[in-house]
């Protein structure tokens, strides 16, 4: 038996966000059926050379198939060595021996599943009428975002704050051609949410960017930034008066947006109304009315790799995609 090798440039052809999308939808509803078996998360916080690194890894019983990805965030890369911040590596394993199927780049199915999440949470939860979308960071995550809630909402505008202006610019840029709406740039994270329907915020921020009393009746947040210990882009009061939802209860309340609101005793566990999962499975509720806020803290899960990866290992099998090597 081989073993398949997918370069970015590989998983670059067979990817895109409709497919991505579906993928998560089916990777919540796996979890939330006991159909999958993912460790804790183990991560290395590279404080020295400002850069973090997370191990996910997960068990897909219905799939029979193992996934485990390293992914690193390194915030100095582009400057200090003209390199994305975000790389990352995925192996997939068979479930029933264990034998390496596929390496491959995690990269590009890191940011396409971590964007589907935030589309999924807004076709799920956002207002119909939704227009205005406020993005918190303008990196790779902004776009991914925009990219996937542009599939489920007919975005009108977005406004963009980041502390880098030359990368708000560039955002601008880039928006404006792939969308076709407008795009404004702001000078302050305030002046960035306060009209919106839907904030995104997608920082590595370790303190709050977005204020409770900037945030009207009705909005959808999407908390991507959090996803490790010490981080945090959203004041802790704002989930005081919001239907909370997560990906998973259990690495939220740990590394998510979510930590900072239970640590200052703003909230408590049993205040997170659910996990997207159980919403998608019809046992909890979506949006019930137009002006409630709703926010979804993800974390980002084994599971979503876990399928994603999957799907573009079949789709590299029947499209000829990809180099073999002997590893065995
Ligand atoms: P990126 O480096 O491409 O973009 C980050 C942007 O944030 C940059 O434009 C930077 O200038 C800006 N920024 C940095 N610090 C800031 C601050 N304090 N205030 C305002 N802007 C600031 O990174 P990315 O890949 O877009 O990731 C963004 C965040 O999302 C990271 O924290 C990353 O760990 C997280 N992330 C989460 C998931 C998930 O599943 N939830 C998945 C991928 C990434």
């Amino acid at each position: 038996m081989e073993t398949l090798i997918l370069s970015k440039q590989d998983v670059s052809k067979l990817i895109n966000m409709k497919d991505a999308i579906a993928s998560v939808e089916q990777a919540y509803k796996a979890y939330c059926s006991d159909q999958v078996i993912q460790p804790p998360i183990v991560s290395i916080d590279d404080a020295e050379h400002n850069g973090e690194i997370d191990i996910k890894t997960c068990y897909s019983k219905s799939e029979a198939l193992v996934s485990i990805k390293c992914a690193s965030g390194y915030w100095d890369n582009p400057k200090r060595y003209n390199m994305p911040t975000l790389l990352a590596t995925i192996i997939l394993l068979d479930g029933k021996n264990g034998y390496p199927l596929c390496i491959m780049d995690g990269s590009l199915i890191t940011s396409y599943r971590t964007g589907a999440a935030g589309g999924l949470s807004a076709r799920l939860l956002a207002k119909k009428d939704s227009k205005k979308v406020a993005v918190i960071g303008a990196g790779n995550q902004a776009r991914l975002q925009i990219k996937a809630i542009s599939e489920v909402v007919n975005i009108e505008s977005v406004s963009v704050w980041d502390t880098c202006k030359e990368f708000m610019n560039a955002y601008k840029n880039d928006i404006s051609a792939l969308l076709n709406v407008s795009v404004e740039t702001c000078g302050t994270s305030k002046e960035a949410v306060m009209d919106a329907d839907i904030i995104v915020t997608t920082t590595p921020s370790r303190k709050m960017l977005v204020m409770n009393e900037w945030v009207k009746s009705g909005t959808h947040i999407i908390a991507i930034g959090a996803d490790m210990k010490g981080k945090q882009e959203i004041d802790p009061k704002i989930f005081c008066r919001s239907k909370i939802y997560v990906d998973s209860v259990a690495q939220c309340v740990e590394r998510g947006e979510i930590q900072n609101a239970i640590e200052t005793g703003d909230i408590e566990i049993s205040d997170i109304y659910a996990e997207l999962g159980e919403v998608l499975l019809g046992n909890k509720e979506a949006r019930t009315n137009e002006s409630e806020v709703t926010i979804f803290d993800s974390t980002g899960m084994g599971i979503q790799d876990n399928t994603l990866a999957a799907l573009i290992y079949q789709k590299a099998l029947s499209s000829n995609v990809g180099t073999t090597i002997k590893l065995l």
